[in-house]
């Protein structure tokens, strides 16, 4: 089977069904978790601030809030990242902004004891 939305190849033992969808474990739990919708402005404005800043040494508002969290914690979790950024990223999001910081030389991960963690560079 084939997930509708991100179109990977889906075990039939992880196949999910939403509405109607045939989705990976993945997309299901991004269809699950009601983050989306509580701040939509916030998504849509990032994903097209996404698009412009390609390839630019930019930061988006959502990096910035990013590396500020960084800043102030000294290193955290992703799982604990994405709370603190309310219910503007899914953690697949969050990975992505990540990885352009990464990209960027702003921000990296460390490993502390078995933690795996996000800090600034
Ligand atoms: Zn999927």
């Amino acid at each position: 089977m084939e997930c509708d939305r991100c179109h990977a190849d889906i075990e039939p033992e992880e196949e999910k069904n939403h509405l109607g969808q045939t989705l990976c474990e993945d997309c299901y739990m991004d269809a699950l978790s009601p983050v989306k919708t509580c701040d939509p402005w916030a998504v849509h404005s990032a994903k097209s601030f996404e698009k412009h800043a390609e390839g630019a040494l930019i930061l988006t508002p959502i990096q910035s809030e990013i590396l500020s969290i960084l800043r102030k914690t000294g290193g955290i979790e992703p799982q604990a990242l994405v709370k603190e950024l309310g219910c503007k990223l899914t953690q697949k999001e969050l990975e992505r902004e990540f990885a352009a910081l990464q990209h960027m030389e702003k921000a990296g991960g460390e490993k502390r004891g078995d933690r795996g963690l996000r800090r600034l560079w």
